[in-house]
Formats: structure tokens, C-alpha cells, sequence
């Protein structure tokens, strides 16, 4: 589904990624896991479309999009939702909801993909009308995600999920994740909590400095002494 080939990408004159190839397969959920700046958000932010890589090629469902806007990304069925939630804080969880689904099919089905939404996440619709900013971390989350869903995505880019949440909402935000891609949305995630997210996935691969350094099951990595040295701390 997706297929990312040998990209570097660049911020000014700093190379941050170095030949990164990578696959997502339909209905796969696919872990990237790495250090602190080993450049997972700049993937996710390569993909769409935030950077161009000046070398390699993104494709999607059969087609080239690393040069596409990043409008076009989202209406080709490809979500990110970022690192911190970025939501509008001075607005209500229904207008952050709404601001997922601005344009074509995902705004033709607004209501019921709402109901959806609201399905998933029972507080939001509790707490509709308050304002973005007055959320509860957790809820934020919740919020993020379901406002990611709001535009009908075929792949759902997730950056660092559970980051600053109690332990036990970072199951709740893992469970959601997998339901979500049980219901057919294919899922790449970037995690910092590599135990849960390699127990979870079907695949996983590894970047240190901007590379892709190794590759596996989620089984096969858990497995693995390098990753259970860097990760895992055993
Ligand atoms: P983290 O979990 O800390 O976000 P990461 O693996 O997602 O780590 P990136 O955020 O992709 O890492 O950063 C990769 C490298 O690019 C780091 O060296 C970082 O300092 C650098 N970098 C990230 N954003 C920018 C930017 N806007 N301008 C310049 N350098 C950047």
C-alpha cells in the first residue's frame, strides 16, 4: 500500500534521513521504533507532504505521491496525526472533529463519520462543546485521533500516541489503535513504548541516525538482542 523508497531528506542543509526504504502492506500495523531524533517524525512528516525528500519515492496505492501538496496526501486516504496532538485549542471538540473533514467524501459523510467518532470515543461527545484546550491529556488524545478519522483515512500515520499519558490510558490508546485497524484502517505508528507497540504489530523496523538499521516481526525483534539492549533495557 505503501512504499517508501530509498528517501533522503534534508532540513535546510542538515541530511536527517539516509536511503530510508520501507513497506506498508494493507491492514498491516507497521511500528517504526528508534532513538530520540533518529528521525521518525521526519518520515511521518515526509509522507505528508510537510517535507519533500530530495532523493527516493514515496508511492501510495500503486501511485507517486512524494510531490504532491499536502492536501492532495489527505484525499488520497493518508492521516497524520502529529506528535502533541496539535489540535485547536480555542476550539470546541466538534469544530476540531469538523476541521477533519473539510473536503470531499469525508465532508459528504461529516455526520455519520461524527457518530462514528463519537462511538469510539463516548467522553468526546460528553464533552462536545468545551473547548479543545480545557481536555484532559487522555482526551486530547482521543480527540487527535478521532479528528484524524474524520477525514476517512485509508492509512492512519499516528507520531508518539501515548506520549505523557498515565500507563493505564496508554493501553486504552493502544487498544483504540488496534481497533481501528481491525475496522480496515491500515496503521504506521512511531513509538517510544517499544515493549506494548512490538507486541502489537505485524511488522517493525528499526532507524538509528536517519537509517533504517533493522527489520522484523514485531516477534522477531522482541527477540532481538540489539533491540532488547537499546529498547528494552534487559
Ligand atoms: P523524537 O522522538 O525526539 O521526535 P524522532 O526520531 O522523531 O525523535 P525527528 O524529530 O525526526 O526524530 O528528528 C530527526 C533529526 O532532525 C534530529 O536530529 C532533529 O534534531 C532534526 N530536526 C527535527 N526537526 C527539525 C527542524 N525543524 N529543523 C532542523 N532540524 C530538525
Amino acid at each position: 500500500m505503501l512504499n517508501v523508497s530509498e528517501i533522503n531528506v534534508f532540513y535546510g542543509d542538515l541530511q536527517v534521513l539516509w536511503d530510508v526504504s520501507f513497506e506498508v502492506k494493507e491492514k498491516e500495523i507497521v511500528v517504526l521504533v528508534g532513538a530520540n531524533g533518529a528521525g521518525k517524525s521526519t518520515i511521518l512528516r515526509t509522507i505528508s507532504a510537510l517535507l519533500t525528500p530530495k532523493k527516493g519515492s514515496i508511492e501510495f496505492d500503486g501511485r507517486r505521491i512524494d510531490h504532491l501538496p499536502a492536501n492532495k496526501i489527505i484525499e488520497h486516504g493518508i492521516v497524520h496525526v502529529p506528535e502533541a496532538r496539535r489540535l485547536f485549542p480555542e476550539m470546541t471538540v466538534e469544530e476540531n472533529l469538523i476541521m477533519g473533514s473539510l473536503y470531499g467524501e469525508a465532508k459528504r459523510k461529516r455526520s455519520e463519520t461524527m457518530d462514528y467518532v463519537y462511538s469510539l470515543f463516548p467522553r468526546l461527545k460528553e464533552r462536545k462543546k468545551q473547548t479543545g484546550g480545557t481536555l484532559s491529556g487522555g482526551e486530547q488524545q482521543m480527540l487527535a485521533v478521532g479528528r484524524g478519522l474524520m477525514s476517512l483515512p485509508k492509512l492512519m500515520m499516528l507520531d508518539e500516541p501515548s506520549l505523557g499519558l498515565a500507563p493505564l490510558l496508554v493501553q486504552d490508546v493502544f487498544n483504540i489503535v488496534k481497533h481501528i485497524n481491525e475496522a480496515g484502517v491500515t496503521i504506521l505508528l512511531v513509538e517510544q513504548n517499544v515493549r506494548q507497540t512490538l507486541g502489537m504489530c505485524n511488522r517493525a523496523y528499526v532507524l538509528e541516525n536517519g537509517r533504517i538499521v533493522l527489520q522484523g516481526t514485531g516477534c522477531e525483534l522482541l527477540e532481538n538482542e540489539q533491540v532488547k539492549e537499546a529498547f528494552l533495557g534487559i
